[in-house]
């Protein structure tokens, strides 16, 4: 029945397929029968496989089980639910907390409840799948802005009718391309225009900021964004995301975000490893500067090697092919080298940007990037690319 659509999709070389890591996350993991370096996981703290962190999951799965039984409103939310938004509120010093199954069920589910059908999204043009999809949901009239263009935002911002409800919508650190949306700048227009400013820093999340609290604290403007969300599952190693804001906002939120109300709330035990990773990250600030002195080990290794880097100032490292196939059969030279780095390609990004979206974590040690950095030499040029 959908033989010609999944036809269509290979002759464009951009089938997709699942792929099964044989061991834990980790810098190395067994892939394909062998041991390989990992370069793509977004859990850049190792979070995932602290001991803390599992033994916490334990510990909450043999006292409130393995599933929470109901949706957060009716009796689904326990203990270690509680707790995490009480520490989450806390670490990020707002009023509240309220956390979701997963990021993508919190942007499809608070975006439609910050405005309607008569209002105005302005979205910067790399933002996450989800939040397109939550401003889609929400029906209001759609414009995307170049990538970054706060002066493209203020341009919309003059033209629109005036007093029209309005929401940019932006992530904070961009997952493909590893830069960050200009917080400042944007903040400053939502306050003059009267917008809603809606930052997404499922990546930033963790890693950013002096003490890990994220984009914001980056770029020191917590006290001028009144509410974001993040993600639990990527340098928090679990699963799951908040929305932090004042008391108000995320009693709105419990009240009227569907994803919220009408989904099972997530299991015990990854919030209580949400929980412990908020600890981790507090006790061990030295896993962050492991991250960020890797982070730099290889961006300058690849950039010596003359690899085409996108503009990031992070530890994602993406390396621009352009082509879907040429990028496919790089994956699969690095591959046969021992590193996994998967092809990333449209509609993840757009056309004719295809990449490698490299990751490196704090776990990785400077012989395996060395490592890495010989087999990206020899499949570097024996693609054409360096
Ligand atoms: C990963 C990601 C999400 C989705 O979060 P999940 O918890 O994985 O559903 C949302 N926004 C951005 C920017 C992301 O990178």
């Amino acid at each position: 029945m959908f033989h010609k659509r999944l036809q269509q999709i290979a002759d464009q070389s951009l089938t997709r397929s699942v792929r099964v890591l044989e061991s834990a996350t980790g810098p190395v993991v067994q892939f394909g029968g062998r041991p390989v370096i990992l370069l793509c996981s977004n859990d850049y703290l190792g979070l995932a496989v602290h001991p803390l962190v599992t033994q916490a999951a334990i510990r909450a799965i043999e006292q409130y089980g393995a599933g929470s039984g109901a949706s957060r409103l009716i009796c689904g939310t326990l203990p270690p639910h509680h707790r995490l938004e009480s520490a989450l509120a806390s670490f990020k010093r707002t009023e509240s907390a309220l956390i979701f199954g997963s990021g993508y069920l919190a942007n499809i589910g608070v975006l439609p409840r910050l405005i309607g059908r008569d209002g105005l999204i302005l979205a910067d043009r790399l933002c996450h799948a989800s939040l397109i999809d939550g401003c889609r949901l929400s029906g209001a009239d759609f414009r995307i802005f170049r990538h970054c263009d706060s002066m493209h935002v203020e341009s919309l911002l003059k033209r629109r009718t005036p007093n029209r409800p309005t929401l940019i919508v932006t992530d904070g650190l961009f997952s493909m391309d590893g830069d960050l949306a200009p917080l400042t700048e944007l903040a400053s227009l939502a306050e003059r225009y009267d917008a809603i400013l809606y930052v997404d820093d499922a990546h930033g999340t963790g890693i950013l900021g002096a003490t890990g609290r994220g984009t914001l604290e980056e770029l020191g403007v917590e006290d001028k964004i009144p509410f974001h969300m993040g993600t639990l599952g990527k340098a928090f190693g679990s699963s799951g995301a908040y929305v932090v804001g004042s008391r108000e906002t995320t009693e709105y939120l419990l009240n009227t975000a569907r994803p919220f109300i009408f989904a099972t709330a997530p299991p015990p035990s990854t919030a209580a490893a949400a929980l412990a990773s908020l600890d981790v990250l507090q006790q061990e600030p030295e896993r962050r500067a492991r991250l960020w002195a890797n982070r730099h080990y290889l961006f300058h290794g690849l950039q010596r090697l003359g690899f085409r880097l996108t503009a990031t100032v992070s530890p994602i490292l993406p390396i621009l092919v352009g082509d879907a196939s040429r990028a496919l059969s790089f994956a699969e030279q690095m591959l046969a080298h021992g590193v996994y780095a998967p092809a990333i390609r449209p509609p993840t990004v757009p056309n004719h940007t295809s990449r490698i979206r490299v990751t490196v974590t704090s776990e990785h040690t400077t012989s395996q990037l060395d490592e890495a950095l010989r087999a990206f030499e020899v499949a570097g040029r024996a693609a054409h690319l360096i």
